[in-house]
């Protein structure tokens, strides 16, 4: 038999789906194709549940499948929508009722089935790729190390470019979310007139928000720290 010809085609589907429509729902839940699996993923895009649809067909839920494409679509009114797979066919008869009368939802069943297995590993690296640089920044803030993109060396040279500021010690800088940072120095100054150093204070202060360090505090010193270590 020729994998093209439709009716051969018909008939293994007409097969297997019977196979699973003679399963229990539970049972189908708790297999490989089955909505037990989701668990896992997070797939924030669809509808939490399927049964309050319009549309929704308790005769042709037989728990498979994984999410809604029915909400991931955006299927609109008179849009003519194709089913490549149908399953347990409920997708149908919700796209059916978003679609409307005057539309047409056109099923095309194969035996591909790693379509499947390939659109949820897709889906998987779309997740990881997406959601890498919140786990890099996790895990820096976990170790209090300085935040990514942020050089001390840098960091010390904006500081000592003030002429008022003699030199700068106990640089500690860290992130306070994964979009700010903060900073504490010592500042070594030579005028004892702490209100002249205000201004320069408030000048330090930006020019480090220009190196995404949004949040400052420093300790003013006139030569002797009390702090042993650098
Ligand atoms: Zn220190
Ligand atoms: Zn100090």
């Amino acid at each position: 038999m020729n994998i093209n010809d439709s009716e051969y085609l018909k008939s293994i589907v007409k097969e297997q789906y019977g196979k699973i429509a003679e399963q229990s729902k539970t049972e189908n839940e708790t297999s490989c194709c089955g909505t037990g699996c989701c668990e896992t993923v997070d797939y924030a895009v669809f509808a939490e549940d399927y049964t309050k649809l319009n549309g929704y067909n308790p005769d042709a839920d037989l728990g498979l499948g994984c999410g809604l494409p029915t909400e991931f679509a955006q299927i609109k009114a008179g849009d003519t929508v194709v089913d490549l797979g149908s399953g347990a066919g409920n997708d149908v008869f919700i796209a059916r009722a978003i679609a409307g009368e005057k539309a047409g939802v056109i099923i095309i069943y194969t035996r591909a089935y790693w379509v499947d297995i390939v659109i949820s590993f897709i889906i998987a690296i779309v997740i990881l790729i997406s959601t890498w640089k919140l786990f890099i920044d996790s895990i820096r803030l976990a170790l209090d190390g300085i935040p990514g993109g942020i050089e001390l060396d840098k960091v010390q040279n904006v500081i000592l470019n003030f002429k008022e500021v003699k030199d700068v010690h106990h640089v500690h800088i860290w992130p306070i979310s994964s979009t700010e940072n903060a900073l504490t120095a010592h500042l070594v100054v030579s005028d004892k007139d702490i209100s002249k150093f205000e201004t320069v204070k408030n000048e330090i202060k930006h020019e480090l928000e220009h190196l995404n360090i949004q949040h400052t505090t420093f300790e003013i010193e006139y030569g002797n720290c009390s702090d042993n270590h650098k």
